[in-house]
Protein backbone atom coordinates (compact mmCIF):
# COMPACT_ATOMS: atom_id res chain seq x y z
CA UNK A 1 0.00 0.00 0.00
CA UNK A 2 1.18 3.57 -0.91
CA UNK A 3 2.08 6.16 1.99
CA UNK A 4 0.15 9.77 1.62
CA UNK A 5 3.68 10.96 0.26
CA UNK A 6 4.25 8.40 -2.45
CA UNK A 7 0.52 8.88 -3.79
CA UNK A 8 1.27 12.74 -4.47
CA UNK A 9 5.09 12.37 -5.07
CA UNK A 10 3.35 9.95 -8.47
CA UNK A 11 1.01 12.29 -9.10
CA UNK A 12 3.68 15.49 -9.52
CA UNK A 13 5.21 12.95 -11.92
CA UNK A 14 2.20 13.70 -14.27
CA UNK A 15 1.76 14.91 -17.15
CA UNK A 16 0.21 18.63 -17.35
CA UNK A 17 -3.15 18.56 -19.04
CA UNK A 18 -5.21 20.10 -16.46
CA UNK A 19 -7.09 23.35 -16.54
CA UNK A 20 -7.97 25.91 -13.99
CA UNK A 21 -9.84 29.52 -14.47
CA UNK A 22 -8.16 28.91 -17.88
CA UNK A 23 -4.47 28.29 -16.96
CA UNK A 24 -2.66 24.90 -17.65
CA UNK A 25 -1.09 23.66 -14.37
CA UNK A 26 0.31 20.65 -12.69
CA UNK A 27 -0.75 18.55 -9.82
CA UNK A 28 0.52 20.65 -7.33
CA UNK A 29 -1.18 23.70 -8.23
CA UNK A 30 -2.51 25.07 -5.01
CA UNK A 31 -6.43 24.72 -6.04
CA UNK A 32 -6.08 21.24 -6.14
CA UNK A 33 -4.31 20.82 -2.81
CA UNK A 34 -7.97 20.65 -0.84
CA UNK A 35 -8.99 17.53 -3.01
CA UNK A 36 -5.78 16.39 -2.48
CA UNK A 37 -5.85 16.09 1.18
CA UNK A 38 -9.28 14.01 1.03
CA UNK A 39 -7.17 11.70 -1.06
CA UNK A 40 -4.01 11.24 1.12
CA UNK A 41 -6.35 10.58 4.16
CA UNK A 42 -7.63 7.35 2.50
CA UNK A 43 -3.68 6.21 2.19
CA UNK A 44 -2.74 7.18 5.68
CA UNK A 45 -5.74 5.70 7.12
CA UNK A 46 -4.81 2.08 5.84
CA UNK A 47 -1.63 2.73 7.13
CA UNK A 48 -3.08 2.90 10.74
CA UNK A 49 -2.84 -0.12 12.43
CA UNK A 50 -6.32 0.76 14.22
CA UNK A 51 -7.99 1.09 11.09
CA UNK A 52 -7.04 -2.49 10.07
CA UNK A 53 -9.79 -4.70 8.29
CA UNK A 54 -11.68 -1.21 7.79
CA UNK A 55 -9.66 0.43 5.51
CA UNK A 56 -7.85 -2.30 4.46
CA UNK A 57 -9.15 -5.93 3.26
CA UNK A 58 -7.29 -9.13 1.98
CA UNK A 59 -7.61 -9.55 -2.07
CA UNK A 60 -9.35 -11.82 -3.89
CA UNK A 61 -7.24 -12.02 -6.65
CA UNK A 62 -3.98 -12.14 -4.81
CA UNK A 63 -4.89 -12.86 -1.15
CA UNK A 64 -2.35 -9.53 -0.12
CA UNK A 65 -3.41 -6.98 2.65
CA UNK A 66 -4.90 -4.27 0.25
CA UNK A 67 -6.19 -0.68 0.62
CA UNK A 68 -10.50 -1.71 0.71
CA UNK A 69 -11.00 1.03 -1.97
CA UNK A 70 -9.63 -1.08 -4.24
CA UNK A 71 -11.03 -4.24 -3.09
CA UNK A 72 -13.87 -5.95 -4.67
CA UNK A 73 -16.91 -6.77 -1.98
CA UNK A 74 -16.99 -10.91 -1.87
CA UNK A 75 -19.69 -10.96 1.03
CA UNK A 76 -21.99 -9.63 2.81
CA UNK A 77 -19.40 -8.89 5.73
CA UNK A 78 -17.01 -6.84 3.11
CA UNK A 79 -19.55 -4.73 1.70
CA UNK A 80 -20.57 -3.65 5.40
CA UNK A 81 -17.14 -2.91 5.94
CA UNK A 82 -16.52 -0.81 2.84
CA UNK A 83 -19.76 1.39 4.21
CA UNK A 84 -18.46 1.62 7.66
CA UNK A 85 -15.47 2.57 5.99
CA UNK A 86 -16.99 5.04 3.92
CA UNK A 87 -18.87 6.66 6.47
CA UNK A 88 -15.52 7.02 9.20
CA UNK A 89 -13.35 8.10 6.74
CA UNK A 90 -15.69 10.79 5.79
CA UNK A 91 -16.42 12.04 9.34
CA UNK A 92 -11.98 12.63 8.87
CA UNK A 93 -12.53 14.72 5.86
CA UNK A 94 -15.42 16.71 6.72
CA UNK A 95 -18.12 14.65 3.87
CA UNK A 96 -16.91 13.44 0.40
CA UNK A 97 -13.82 10.99 0.92
CA UNK A 98 -14.57 10.74 -2.94
CA UNK A 99 -12.30 7.03 -3.82
CA UNK A 100 -15.34 5.47 -3.65
CA UNK A 101 -16.16 6.69 -6.90
CA UNK A 102 -13.26 4.35 -8.47
CA UNK A 103 -14.33 1.10 -5.99
CA UNK A 104 -17.65 1.50 -7.44
CA UNK A 105 -16.03 1.60 -11.04
CA UNK A 106 -14.07 -1.28 -10.46
CA UNK A 107 -17.39 -3.59 -9.04
CA UNK A 108 -19.38 -2.64 -12.04
CA UNK A 109 -16.34 -3.69 -14.49
CA UNK A 110 -15.90 -6.95 -12.75
CA UNK A 111 -19.30 -7.71 -13.07
CA UNK A 112 -20.38 -6.79 -16.27
CA UNK A 113 -16.90 -7.63 -18.02
CA UNK A 114 -17.65 -11.45 -16.83
CA UNK A 115 -21.76 -11.29 -18.00
CA UNK A 116 -20.49 -10.02 -21.46
CA UNK A 117 -17.78 -13.15 -21.86
CA UNK A 118 -20.76 -14.94 -21.16
CA UNK A 119 -23.08 -13.73 -23.42
CA UNK A 120 -20.91 -13.24 -26.26
CA UNK A 121 -17.52 -14.87 -25.72
CA UNK A 122 -15.85 -12.09 -25.55
CA UNK A 123 -12.41 -11.77 -23.23
CA UNK A 124 -13.08 -9.23 -21.12
CA UNK A 125 -13.33 -10.06 -17.86
CA UNK A 126 -9.28 -11.93 -18.31
CA UNK A 127 -8.75 -8.92 -19.51
CA UNK A 128 -10.38 -6.34 -16.62
CA UNK A 129 -8.96 -8.43 -14.02
CA UNK A 130 -5.39 -7.82 -15.34
CA UNK A 131 -5.93 -4.63 -14.88
CA UNK A 132 -7.58 -4.78 -11.92
CA UNK A 133 -4.58 -7.19 -10.51
CA UNK A 134 -2.02 -4.19 -11.46
CA UNK A 135 -4.33 -1.64 -10.12
CA UNK A 136 -4.68 -3.40 -6.33
CA UNK A 137 -0.53 -3.98 -6.37
CA UNK A 138 -0.17 -0.51 -7.58
CA UNK A 139 -2.70 0.90 -5.33
CA UNK A 140 -4.44 3.49 -7.53
CA UNK A 141 -7.27 5.96 -7.23
CA UNK A 142 -9.24 6.17 -9.82
CA UNK A 143 -12.20 8.35 -10.65
CA UNK A 144 -14.73 7.30 -12.54
CA UNK A 145 -16.01 9.07 -15.21
CA UNK A 146 -19.68 8.31 -16.43
CA UNK A 147 -21.76 11.12 -16.88
CA UNK A 148 -22.10 12.39 -20.35
CA UNK A 149 -22.83 15.93 -21.43
CA UNK A 150 -26.05 14.06 -22.61
CA UNK A 151 -27.66 17.19 -24.92
CA UNK A 152 -31.04 17.09 -25.48
CA UNK A 153 -32.13 15.18 -22.72
CA UNK A 154 -35.18 13.80 -24.20
CA UNK A 155 -33.17 12.48 -27.24
CA UNK A 156 -30.69 9.10 -27.19
CA UNK A 157 -27.35 9.37 -27.69
CA UNK A 158 -27.56 8.35 -31.42
CA UNK A 159 -30.36 10.81 -31.91
CA UNK A 160 -28.80 14.02 -30.60
CA UNK A 161 -27.41 16.89 -33.28
CA UNK A 162 -24.50 16.78 -32.12
CA UNK A 163 -22.99 13.08 -32.13
CA UNK A 164 -19.86 13.97 -29.32
CA UNK A 165 -23.18 14.82 -27.01
CA UNK A 166 -21.84 11.18 -25.19
CA UNK A 167 -18.75 10.00 -25.33
CA UNK A 168 -18.45 7.12 -28.39
CA UNK A 169 -15.72 4.83 -30.38
CA UNK A 170 -15.02 7.15 -33.53
CA UNK A 171 -12.69 4.08 -34.90
CA UNK A 172 -11.52 0.78 -34.00
CA UNK A 173 -8.06 -0.40 -34.67
CA UNK A 174 -6.64 -3.72 -34.28
CA UNK A 175 -4.48 -2.48 -31.22
CA UNK A 176 -7.06 -0.32 -29.68
CA UNK A 177 -10.06 1.62 -30.48
CA UNK A 178 -10.43 6.28 -30.62
CA UNK A 179 -12.83 7.44 -28.66
CA UNK A 180 -13.97 11.17 -28.70
CA UNK A 181 -16.83 13.08 -25.97
CA UNK A 182 -16.67 14.60 -22.93
CA UNK A 183 -17.76 13.18 -19.84
CA UNK A 184 -18.87 16.22 -17.28
CA UNK A 185 -19.12 16.78 -12.88
CA UNK A 186 -16.14 14.14 -12.89
CA UNK A 187 -15.03 14.39 -8.97
CA UNK A 188 -11.12 13.67 -8.10
CA UNK A 189 -10.28 13.35 -11.84
CA UNK A 190 -6.78 15.57 -11.11
CA UNK A 191 -6.17 14.19 -8.29
CA UNK A 192 -6.47 10.90 -9.23
CA UNK A 193 -4.40 8.23 -11.07
CA UNK A 194 -6.70 6.68 -13.30
CA UNK A 195 -9.97 8.01 -14.89
CA UNK A 196 -12.49 4.74 -15.29
CA UNK A 197 -15.04 5.54 -18.17
CA UNK A 198 -18.30 3.27 -18.22
CA UNK A 199 -21.70 4.31 -20.24
CA UNK A 200 -24.34 6.51 -18.78
CA UNK A 201 -27.38 5.11 -19.61
CA UNK A 202 -29.62 2.11 -21.39
CA UNK A 203 -28.08 1.98 -25.54
CA UNK A 204 -30.62 0.57 -28.59
CA UNK A 205 -28.80 -1.33 -31.68
CA UNK A 206 -27.95 2.55 -33.28
CA UNK A 207 -26.55 3.61 -30.38
CA UNK A 208 -23.67 0.53 -30.50
CA UNK A 209 -20.72 3.49 -30.37
CA UNK A 210 -21.75 4.82 -27.04
CA UNK A 211 -21.20 1.13 -25.33
CA UNK A 212 -17.98 1.78 -24.47
CA UNK A 213 -16.12 1.40 -21.02
CA UNK A 214 -12.45 1.36 -20.62
CA UNK A 215 -9.40 2.73 -17.96
CA UNK A 216 -6.34 5.10 -19.04
CA UNK A 217 -4.15 7.17 -17.04
CA UNK A 218 -5.26 10.56 -15.98
CA UNK A 219 -2.94 12.47 -17.70
CA UNK A 220 -3.27 10.05 -21.12
CA UNK A 221 -2.59 11.69 -24.19
CA UNK A 222 -5.06 13.95 -25.88
CA UNK A 223 -7.28 13.72 -23.16
CA UNK A 224 -7.71 17.28 -21.12
CA UNK A 225 -9.13 18.12 -17.59
CA UNK A 226 -11.06 21.45 -17.40
CA UNK A 227 -11.27 21.50 -13.65
CA UNK A 228 -13.26 23.36 -10.90
CA UNK A 229 -11.56 23.16 -7.33
CA UNK A 230 -14.18 23.87 -4.51
CA UNK A 231 -12.57 24.62 -0.91
CA UNK A 232 -12.61 26.79 1.96
CA UNK A 233 -10.57 30.22 2.58
CA UNK A 234 -7.52 29.62 3.51
CA UNK A 235 -7.18 29.95 7.33
CA UNK A 236 -4.38 31.99 8.36
CA UNK A 237 -4.39 31.49 12.56
CA UNK A 238 -7.08 29.06 13.20
CA UNK A 239 -5.93 26.14 11.64
CA UNK A 240 -8.22 23.12 11.42
CA UNK A 241 -8.90 20.08 9.60
CA UNK A 242 -12.16 21.01 7.85
CA UNK A 243 -10.32 23.88 5.84
CA UNK A 244 -7.82 21.84 4.51
CA UNK A 245 -10.06 19.77 2.64
CA UNK A 246 -12.21 20.22 -0.23
CA UNK A 247 -13.32 19.04 -3.82
CA UNK A 248 -12.73 19.42 -8.05
CA UNK A 249 -14.96 18.08 -10.40
CA UNK A 250 -14.20 18.49 -14.12
CA UNK A 251 -15.28 18.12 -17.71
CA UNK A 252 -13.07 14.90 -18.71
CA UNK A 253 -12.33 15.86 -22.66
CA UNK A 254 -11.33 12.52 -24.91
CA UNK A 255 -9.78 14.56 -28.21
CA UNK A 256 -9.58 11.58 -30.31
CA UNK A 257 -8.08 9.89 -27.24
CA UNK A 258 -6.33 6.44 -28.67
CA UNK A 259 -7.40 3.56 -25.94
CA UNK A 260 -4.74 0.58 -26.15
CA UNK A 261 -7.03 -3.08 -26.19
CA UNK A 262 -5.69 -4.44 -22.89
CA UNK A 263 -7.71 -1.24 -21.67
CA UNK A 264 -11.24 -1.47 -22.98
CA UNK A 265 -13.60 -3.36 -21.40
CA UNK A 266 -16.39 -2.97 -23.64
CA UNK A 267 -16.98 -2.42 -27.16
CA UNK A 268 -19.98 -1.93 -28.89
CA UNK A 269 -22.13 -4.37 -26.77
CA UNK A 270 -25.00 -1.87 -26.75
CA UNK A 271 -27.38 -4.54 -24.82
CA UNK A 272 -25.35 -4.35 -21.54
CA UNK A 273 -25.08 -0.25 -21.49
CA UNK A 274 -28.11 0.24 -19.14
CA UNK A 275 -26.48 -3.00 -17.28
CA UNK A 276 -23.14 -1.50 -17.26
CA UNK A 277 -24.63 2.14 -15.77
CA UNK A 278 -26.74 0.60 -13.24
CA UNK A 279 -24.14 -1.18 -11.69
CA UNK A 280 -21.90 1.43 -11.10
CA UNK A 281 -24.50 3.67 -10.25
CA UNK A 282 -26.03 1.19 -7.62
CA UNK A 283 -23.28 0.50 -6.50
CA UNK A 284 -22.47 3.92 -5.89
CA UNK A 285 -25.54 4.69 -4.27
CA UNK A 286 -25.10 2.14 -1.80
CA UNK A 287 -21.69 3.89 -1.08
CA UNK A 288 -23.99 6.75 -0.39
CA UNK A 289 -25.63 5.17 2.66
CA UNK A 290 -22.51 5.67 4.02
CA UNK A 291 -21.04 8.95 3.02
CA UNK A 292 -24.41 10.26 3.50
CA UNK A 293 -24.66 9.51 6.83
CA UNK A 294 -21.28 10.92 7.84
CA UNK A 295 -22.35 13.94 6.23
CA UNK A 296 -25.85 13.65 8.79
CA UNK A 297 -23.10 13.33 11.74
CA UNK A 298 -21.33 15.75 10.83
CA UNK A 299 -24.48 18.46 10.37
CA UNK A 300 -25.84 17.31 13.58
CA UNK A 301 -22.76 17.54 15.22
CA UNK A 302 -22.58 21.24 14.08
CA UNK A 303 -26.09 22.18 14.82
CA UNK A 304 -25.12 20.88 18.82
CA UNK A 305 -21.91 22.58 19.10
CA UNK A 306 -23.55 25.60 18.07
CA UNK A 307 -26.58 25.19 20.20
CA UNK A 308 -23.63 25.05 23.50
CA UNK A 309 -22.14 28.12 21.91
CA UNK A 310 -25.37 29.77 21.88
CA UNK A 311 -26.46 28.41 25.27
CA UNK A 312 -29.63 26.93 23.96
CA UNK A 313 -28.52 22.79 24.95
CA UNK A 314 -31.21 22.36 27.52
CA UNK A 315 -34.13 23.32 24.74
CA UNK A 316 -36.68 20.62 23.97
CA UNK A 317 -36.76 21.85 20.46
CA UNK A 318 -32.77 21.43 19.53
CA UNK A 319 -32.97 18.01 20.91
CA UNK A 320 -36.00 17.32 18.46
CA UNK A 321 -33.92 18.59 15.97
CA UNK A 322 -30.98 16.53 16.55
CA UNK A 323 -33.37 13.49 16.90
CA UNK A 324 -34.47 14.28 13.02
CA UNK A 325 -30.62 13.97 11.58
CA UNK A 326 -30.59 10.57 13.68
CA UNK A 327 -33.28 9.74 11.71
CA UNK A 328 -32.52 10.60 8.19
CA UNK A 329 -28.88 9.53 8.77
CA UNK A 330 -28.98 5.95 10.81
CA UNK A 331 -31.78 4.86 8.47
CA UNK A 332 -30.33 5.55 5.41
CA UNK A 333 -27.20 3.68 6.96
CA UNK A 334 -29.49 1.04 8.03
CA UNK A 335 -30.53 0.89 4.43
CA UNK A 336 -26.96 0.35 3.31
CA UNK A 337 -27.08 -2.74 5.84
CA UNK A 338 -30.04 -4.24 4.49
CA UNK A 339 -28.78 -3.84 1.25
CA UNK A 340 -25.56 -6.03 2.07
CA UNK A 341 -27.26 -8.59 3.85
CA UNK A 342 -29.67 -8.87 1.21
CA UNK A 343 -26.91 -8.29 -1.42
CA UNK A 344 -26.11 -11.34 -3.57
CA UNK A 345 -23.37 -12.79 -5.14
CA UNK A 346 -22.51 -12.58 -9.28
CA UNK A 347 -21.17 -14.84 -11.64
CA UNK A 348 -17.80 -12.82 -11.12
CA UNK A 349 -18.07 -13.61 -7.16
CA UNK A 350 -18.29 -9.76 -6.43
CA UNK A 351 -20.96 -9.31 -4.27
CA UNK A 352 -23.26 -6.86 -4.94
CA UNK A 353 -26.13 -4.93 -2.92
CA UNK A 354 -29.65 -5.53 -2.59
CA UNK A 355 -31.00 -2.72 -4.91
CA UNK A 356 -33.82 -2.07 -3.37
CA UNK A 357 -32.50 -0.90 -0.21
CA UNK A 358 -29.61 0.87 -1.95
CA UNK A 359 -32.00 3.10 -3.69
CA UNK A 360 -34.33 4.14 -1.05
CA UNK A 361 -31.15 4.89 1.09
CA UNK A 362 -29.71 6.91 -1.17
CA UNK A 363 -32.70 8.83 -2.21
CA UNK A 364 -33.82 9.19 1.31
CA UNK A 365 -30.75 11.59 1.86
CA UNK A 366 -31.11 13.21 -1.18
CA UNK A 367 -34.46 14.21 -0.91
CA UNK A 368 -33.54 15.63 3.05
CA UNK A 369 -30.13 17.29 2.34
CA UNK A 370 -31.38 20.50 2.21
CA UNK A 371 -33.89 19.95 5.14
CA UNK A 372 -30.92 18.65 7.47
CA UNK A 373 -28.99 22.56 6.53
CA UNK A 374 -31.84 23.98 7.52
CA UNK A 375 -31.52 22.67 11.13
CA UNK A 376 -28.32 24.26 10.81
CA UNK A 377 -29.10 27.43 9.78
CA UNK A 378 -32.46 27.53 11.97
CA UNK A 379 -30.44 26.79 15.18
CA UNK A 380 -27.08 28.95 14.24
CA UNK A 381 -28.86 32.35 13.97
CA UNK A 382 -27.70 34.84 11.13
CA UNK A 383 -23.96 34.61 12.53
CA UNK A 384 -23.27 32.27 9.90
CA UNK A 385 -23.41 34.13 6.51
CA UNK A 386 -22.00 37.26 8.43
CA UNK A 387 -19.49 36.49 10.87
CA UNK A 388 -16.57 38.60 9.76
CA UNK A 389 -13.37 37.64 8.44
CA UNK A 390 -11.10 35.42 9.86
CA UNK A 391 -8.38 39.10 9.42
CA UNK A 392 -11.08 40.58 11.42
CA UNK A 393 -10.31 39.07 14.71
CA UNK A 394 -6.64 39.24 13.68
CA UNK A 395 -6.35 42.61 13.04
CA UNK A 396 -5.25 45.02 15.89
CA UNK A 397 -8.19 47.80 15.17
CA UNK A 398 -10.94 45.16 15.15
CA UNK A 399 -9.38 42.50 17.07
CA UNK A 400 -10.79 43.36 20.93
CA UNK A 401 -14.05 44.33 19.99
CA UNK A 402 -14.82 40.68 17.82
CA UNK A 403 -13.17 38.96 21.27
CA UNK A 404 -15.78 40.70 23.24
CA UNK A 405 -18.60 40.50 21.16
CA UNK A 406 -18.43 36.62 19.34
CA UNK A 407 -18.89 35.51 23.26
CA UNK A 408 -22.25 34.13 23.80
CA UNK A 409 -21.92 31.52 26.17
CA UNK A 410 -19.70 32.45 29.20
CA UNK A 411 -18.47 29.00 29.77
CA UNK A 412 -17.07 29.36 26.14
CA UNK A 413 -13.70 30.79 25.50
CA UNK A 414 -13.10 33.01 23.14
CA UNK A 415 -10.71 31.33 20.96
CA UNK A 416 -13.35 27.92 20.88
CA UNK A 417 -16.24 30.58 20.26
CA UNK A 418 -14.55 31.65 17.28
CA UNK A 419 -13.70 28.10 16.00
CA UNK A 420 -17.50 26.96 16.28
CA UNK A 421 -18.39 30.22 14.35
CA UNK A 422 -16.09 29.74 11.68
CA UNK A 423 -16.72 25.95 11.32
CA UNK A 424 -20.34 27.47 11.19
CA UNK A 425 -19.72 29.49 8.24
CA UNK A 426 -17.87 26.83 6.36
CA UNK A 427 -20.22 24.39 6.64
CA UNK A 428 -23.38 26.38 6.06
CA UNK A 429 -22.47 29.25 4.27
CA UNK A 430 -19.18 28.63 1.77
CA UNK A 431 -18.77 27.14 -1.91
CA UNK A 432 -18.25 23.77 -0.04
CA UNK A 433 -21.89 24.33 1.58
CA UNK A 434 -23.30 24.24 -1.75
CA UNK A 435 -21.67 21.23 -2.78
CA UNK A 436 -22.40 19.31 -0.19
CA UNK A 437 -26.37 20.76 -0.90
CA UNK A 438 -26.33 19.77 -4.68
CA UNK A 439 -23.87 17.03 -4.29
CA UNK A 440 -26.47 15.45 -2.09
CA UNK A 441 -29.32 15.70 -4.64
CA UNK A 442 -27.63 14.61 -7.45
CA UNK A 443 -24.23 12.94 -6.53
CA UNK A 444 -25.02 9.00 -7.60
CA UNK A 445 -28.04 10.27 -9.29
CA UNK A 446 -30.72 12.31 -8.87
CA UNK A 447 -33.58 10.85 -6.74
CA UNK A 448 -36.10 10.37 -9.98
CA UNK A 449 -33.04 7.85 -10.85
CA UNK A 450 -33.64 6.20 -7.51
CA UNK A 451 -37.39 6.31 -8.23
CA UNK A 452 -36.72 4.79 -11.86
CA UNK A 453 -34.57 1.95 -10.01
CA UNK A 454 -37.81 1.12 -7.61
CA UNK A 455 -40.48 1.19 -10.08
CA UNK A 456 -38.39 -1.15 -11.58
CA UNK A 457 -37.60 -3.60 -9.05
CA UNK A 458 -40.73 -3.60 -6.67
CA UNK A 459 -43.32 -5.47 -7.34
CA UNK A 460 -46.27 -3.69 -6.80
CA UNK A 461 -48.88 -6.16 -7.70
CA UNK A 462 -47.82 -8.39 -4.80
CA UNK A 463 -48.32 -5.60 -2.43
CA UNK A 464 -52.43 -5.16 -4.75
CA UNK A 465 -52.27 -8.96 -4.36
CA UNK A 466 -52.31 -8.44 -0.56
CA UNK A 467 -55.28 -5.78 -0.56
CA UNK A 468 -57.19 -8.09 -2.41
CA UNK A 469 -56.70 -10.62 -0.19
CA UNK A 470 -57.42 -8.33 3.05
CA UNK A 471 -60.42 -7.18 0.90
CA UNK A 472 -61.73 -10.74 0.05
CA UNK A 473 -61.48 -10.26 -3.57
CA UNK A 474 -58.75 -13.28 -3.72
CA UNK A 475 -59.25 -16.34 -0.82
CA UNK A 476 -56.14 -17.18 -1.11
CA UNK A 477 -52.54 -14.70 -0.75
CA UNK A 478 -49.21 -16.51 -1.93
CA UNK A 479 -46.48 -15.78 -0.18
CA UNK A 480 -44.42 -18.51 -0.85
CA UNK A 481 -41.70 -16.58 -2.68
CA UNK A 482 -41.65 -14.01 0.67
CA UNK A 483 -41.14 -16.83 3.02
CA UNK A 484 -38.10 -18.33 1.38
CA UNK A 485 -36.46 -14.85 1.37
CA UNK A 486 -33.38 -14.57 3.73
CA UNK A 487 -29.94 -12.99 4.51
CA UNK A 488 -27.39 -14.53 2.65
CA UNK A 489 -24.32 -15.86 6.04
CA UNK A 490 -22.00 -12.62 6.73
CA UNK A 491 -18.87 -14.50 5.93
CA UNK A 492 -19.03 -17.37 3.76
C1 LIG B 1 -21.07 17.22 -6.77
C2 LIG B 1 -21.28 16.22 -7.84
C3 LIG B 1 -20.32 15.26 -8.09
C4 LIG B 1 -20.48 14.35 -9.13
N1 LIG B 1 -19.49 13.43 -9.39
C5 LIG B 1 -19.61 12.59 -10.44
C6 LIG B 1 -18.56 11.68 -10.79
O1 LIG B 1 -17.53 11.62 -10.13
N2 LIG B 1 -18.72 10.89 -11.87
C7 LIG B 1 -19.85 10.93 -12.63
O2 LIG B 1 -19.92 10.19 -13.60
N3 LIG B 1 -20.85 11.78 -12.34
C8 LIG B 1 -20.77 12.61 -11.27
N4 LIG B 1 -21.78 13.48 -10.96
C9 LIG B 1 -22.94 13.54 -11.86
C10 LIG B 1 -24.21 12.98 -11.26
O3 LIG B 1 -24.21 11.58 -11.31
C11 LIG B 1 -25.35 13.62 -12.06
O4 LIG B 1 -25.39 15.00 -11.68
C12 LIG B 1 -26.70 12.98 -11.83
O5 LIG B 1 -26.71 11.66 -12.30
C13 LIG B 1 -27.77 13.79 -12.57
O6 LIG B 1 -27.43 13.93 -13.93
P1 LIG B 1 -27.30 15.38 -14.56
O7 LIG B 1 -26.51 16.27 -13.68
O8 LIG B 1 -26.82 15.19 -15.96
O9 LIG B 1 -28.77 15.92 -14.53
P2 LIG B 1 -29.92 15.68 -15.59
O10 LIG B 1 -29.80 14.37 -16.27
O11 LIG B 1 -29.98 16.88 -16.46
O12 LIG B 1 -31.15 15.60 -14.65
C14 LIG B 1 -31.80 16.76 -14.16
C15 LIG B 1 -33.26 16.44 -13.99
O13 LIG B 1 -33.78 16.07 -15.28
C16 LIG B 1 -34.80 15.13 -15.15
N5 LIG B 1 -34.47 13.88 -15.85
C17 LIG B 1 -33.30 13.58 -16.48
N6 LIG B 1 -33.35 12.36 -17.03
C18 LIG B 1 -34.56 11.86 -16.75
C19 LIG B 1 -35.20 10.63 -17.05
N7 LIG B 1 -34.61 9.66 -17.77
N8 LIG B 1 -36.45 10.45 -16.58
C20 LIG B 1 -37.08 11.42 -15.89
N9 LIG B 1 -36.52 12.60 -15.59
C21 LIG B 1 -35.28 12.82 -16.00
C22 LIG B 1 -34.95 14.90 -13.67
O14 LIG B 1 -35.92 15.76 -13.14
C23 LIG B 1 -33.59 15.23 -13.12
O15 LIG B 1 -33.67 15.45 -11.75
C24 LIG B 1 -21.65 14.38 -9.92
C25 LIG B 1 -22.64 15.33 -9.64
C26 LIG B 1 -22.47 16.23 -8.62
C27 LIG B 1 -23.55 17.25 -8.36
Amino acid sequence: MRTPEEYFSDLKKMKKNVYVGGEKVGRDDLRLMPGMNVMKTTFALALNPDWEGVMTAKSSLTGKKINRFTHLPQNPWDLMQKQKMIRLAATRVGGCIQRCMGQDAIVALSIATKEMDEEYGTEYHKRFMAYLRAYQERDLAGACAQTDTKGDRSKRPHEQEDPDAYVHIVEEKSDGIIVRGAKVSITMAPVADEIIVVPTRALTEKDRDYAVAFAIPADWERIRLITRPAGLRERKKFKCPYAEMGVAESVVVFDNAFIPMERVFMCGEWQFGRRLALLFADSHRFSYTGCKAAVSDILCGATALVAEANNIERTSHLREKLSEFVGIGELAYAAGIAAAVYGEETSSGTFFPNLIYSNIGRRLMGENIYHEFNILTEIAGGLAVTLPFEDDFLAEETKKDLEKYIIRNPKISYEDAHRCWRLIENIAASDMACWYQIAGVHGGGSPIMETITLNIEVDYESKKNIAKYLAGINEELDQSKELKTKPVPLEP
